[in-house]
């Protein structure tokens, strides 16, 4: 143990919590409770780990309320957000308890007898996850890995670990083993470090930047984990000229302004087609001035404080003097890491702002001509993680969808995220699938067994 955590509250910068900051020594203490935990876990009846799951769901529900202000607070998000996002959670924990009894293998024909598949867990899963969302992001590896039948280590931002600690207390009150979910609150560089490098853990599922989940990558690859890695973005949203403008100028603040733009999936890139880019601009200036940025507590806020001073000050660094603000909203004086909603424009594909992903309310309107510039433009970039495309043509909507190097793309919605459906990136976006029937593959072992049941 080495000191304690100060949790500050990002609209007040105030500490709302303190709690001891754990160390490698705590780390290798919840390894071995999880390891220790996880034959008793494994062998539970499918059906009881689904009842399991249930009565956890049904828990983090009705502390729903509670949960959402602690995230609204401790991330800086507006409260509704926070609800849904906790709702959310609660949904995953539904979802994946179905799992376990559906964990169904193969039977292959062979010769000489009978070959089947089983899919195994993996055992101890370590989670390390971001500030962005908090549970939402925890929740959507801690369900599918324990509906599968593995133990877990979660590690959340030192920044926010609030709610994954409130997560552990809930789950053991629903009647979870003792040791099958552990939380090590602590710094990534030293428990984060601790939990790629231990030789008992057999996965890291890991949420944040490219550059930290590079070195988890080469990391894990010392001991052969498996390793999913959902990382960064910079998105585009498509605006064709025969799209529905009205339409795709008021979604196009809330993909990229929502969460404070701290959002993998921001759609900070927001690519239009020339001939009505003045058009556009016009439709979506009163939009992003209207933006209610204010206290997360407020039900009328849309937009909370940024997470953290240092994260203000690396948002600020790609909006310098000379940067070509189109459109600014507004932001409360005095405490909290304010930062308003900015539109720059029009801005080149290669400028710093529109190739880096800023993590902030910052968008980049980048012009294009005709669809072949639209998709170079939009797959001219390291990461593929999310994006849209707007237009009043099926065809072109579906054929540009499908040439986008992208994991996750909708057509006339800025929606891509849900409970059932799969969730990750292309390129440098990440490996691996969160979310729907596809996170299940990254928590279990495919086992091969061929029984003889002639003679020789
Ligand atoms: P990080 O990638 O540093 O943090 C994500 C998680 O990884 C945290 O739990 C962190 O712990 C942990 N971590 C940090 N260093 C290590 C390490 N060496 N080994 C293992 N775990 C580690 O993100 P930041 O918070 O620094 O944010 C920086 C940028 O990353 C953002 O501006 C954004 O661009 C991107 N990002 C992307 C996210 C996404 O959803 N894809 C989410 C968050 C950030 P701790 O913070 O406690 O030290």
């Amino acid at each position: 143990m080495s000191g304690t955590i100060e949790v500050i509250e990002p609209a007040t910068e105030a500490v709302m919590a303190e709690l001891p900051r754990a160390g490698a020594e705590e780390v290798d203490a919840a390894v071995a409770r999880a390891k220790a935990a996880f034959p008793a876990w494994r062998d539970v009846a499918p059906g009881d780990r689904a009842s399991l799951l249930h009565r956890l769901a049904e828990a983090l529900e009705e502390r729903s309320g509670d949960l959402a202000t602690l995230e609204a607070r401790n991330a800086g998000k507006p409260i509704g957000d926070a609800r849904g996002e906790i709702g959310m959670v609660v949904e995953t924990f539904r979802y994946y308890a179905g799992a376990p009894e559906r964990l169904l293998g193969k039977t292959i024909p062979v010769a000489g007898g009978v070959d089947m598949t089983f899919r195994e867990p993996l055992g101890v899963v370590a989670m390390i996850v971001p500030w962005n969302f908090p549970l939402t992001i925890a929740s959507w590896k801690v369900a599918p890995a324990l509906a599968a039948g593995n133990v877990v280590v979660l590690k959340p931002a030192e920044l926010t670990p609030l709610s994954a600690l409130e997560l552990e207390r809930i789950a053991l009150e629903a009647g979870l083993p003792e040791g099958v979910l552990n939380v090590v609150a602590g710094p990534g560089s030293v428990c984060g470090r601790q939990l790629v490098e231990h030789p008992d853990v057999a996965k890291v599922a890991f949420t944040g930047s490219t550059e930290v989940g590079r070195g988890i990558a080469a990391g894990a690859a010392e001991t052969i984990k498996r390793v999913t890695l959902e990382l960064g973005g910079k998105s585009a949203n498509l605006v064709f000229a025969d799209a529905d403008l009205e339409a795709a100028a008021a979604a196009a603040p809330g993909a990229v302004f929502g969460n404070a733009g701290q959002d993998c999936c921001a759609r900070s890139r927001i690519l239009v087609e020339r001939s009505v880019l003045d058009e556009f601009m016009a439709a979506l200036a009163p939009v992003v001035e209207a933006i209610a940025v204010g206290d997360p507590l407020d039900e009328a806020t849309q937009m909370g404080p940024l997470i953290s001073a240092g994260q203000r000050e690396a948002v600020a660094a790609y909006v310098p003097d000379d940067a070509p603000v189109a459109i600014r909203g507004d932001v409360p004086e005095g405490e909290g890491y304010w930062y308003p909603p900015t539109v720059l424009a029009p801005v080149a594909n290669d400028d710093r702002a529109a190739r880096e992903e800023i993590f902030g309310p910052v968008a980049c309107v980048i012009p294009f001509s005709g669809e072949a510039e639209a998709i170079a433009l939009a797959n001219d970039t390291i990461y593929g993680l999310s994006g849209s495309v707007w237009s009043g043509d099926g065809g072109r909507a579906l054929r540009v969808a499908r040439a986008l190097e992208t994991g996750v793309i909708s057509i006339n919605s800025n929606t891509s995220v849900r409970v059932s459906t799969p969730f990750g990136g292309f390129k440098q976006s990440g490996v691996g699938r969160e979310l729907g029937p596809d996170a299940l593959d990254h928590y279990t072992e495919v086992k091969n067994v061929y029984y003889a049941t002639g003679e020789d």
